[in-house]
């Protein structure tokens, strides 16, 4: 049984070496910024802000660990994509993606992209690196009510070409706003870490 409600911060890390490596399951967050991945979080653990909402632009690339009832990491990638980072800082991102991808310690991936737009190509690098892990990984469309059902199958059928996804990654349809594709998510993710949870 897992508690998803007993959710703490447990560091910022900037190097490889805050990165834990001890055996739970490392489960990573990655999406462009405003994209809704703090609201998403938030949604999926039943929390109001905990992790944070709208982060500033320009702040100190990191990833953020939260532990989930002692037993699994939710890990926090750093948004990409806004619009006027510096290249310093792109190569910042880039170096803490590869120190963090090379250690192989993901469980599984959750991409999280906006569901009323064509991925961008930060997108699609950061799919790259999700591929590349050769570990599962989901995609969750987030905004879903800002569309109308009409628009959903070519919204999907979009993001799915556009990312070149291997058919075996779903596209989940998510509304951090109004709770639609919680239950599914959290149905992936404690299927990979094999428990039960307490929502
Ligand atoms: P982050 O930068 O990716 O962590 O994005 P935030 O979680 O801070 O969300 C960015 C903005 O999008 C905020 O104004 C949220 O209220 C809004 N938002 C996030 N998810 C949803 C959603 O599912 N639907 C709607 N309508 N707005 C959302």
């Amino acid at each position: 049984m897992l508690n998803l409600h007993n959710a703490v911060f447990l560091r910022s890390a900037v190097k490889e070496a805050d990165f834990p490596d001890d055996d739970l399951p490392q489960i990573v967050f990655a999406g462009k910024s405003n994209v809704g991945k703090s609201s998403v979080i938030n949604k999926l653990l039943g929390r109001r802000n905990f992790a944070r909402v709208s982060a500033q632009p320009g702040k100190t690339i990191h990833i953020n660990y939260f532990l989930i009832d002692e037993q699994l990491y939710l890990v926090d990638l750093p948004g990409y994509g806004y619009a006027r980072v510096s290249k310093a800082e792109q190569q910042r991102w880039g170096m803490l993606m590869e120190e963090y991808f090379a250690r192989g310690l993901l469980t599984l991936g959750v991409q999280i992209v906006d569901i009323r737009h064509k991925p961008t190509r930060d997108d699609v690098t950061m799919a790259e690196w999700f591929r590349a892990s050769e570990k599962p990984w989901i995609i969750v469309a987030n905004k879903l009510d800002k569309i109308k059902k009409s628009q959903l199958a070519d919204r999907l059928a979009e993001i799915r070409q556009t990312l070149l996804l291997p058919e075996e990654v779903p596209v989940i349809p998510f509304s951090a706003e109004k709770g639609m594709g919680r239950d599914e998510v959290l149905a992936v993710i404690l299927e990979h870490i094999g428990k039960d949870a307490h929502t």
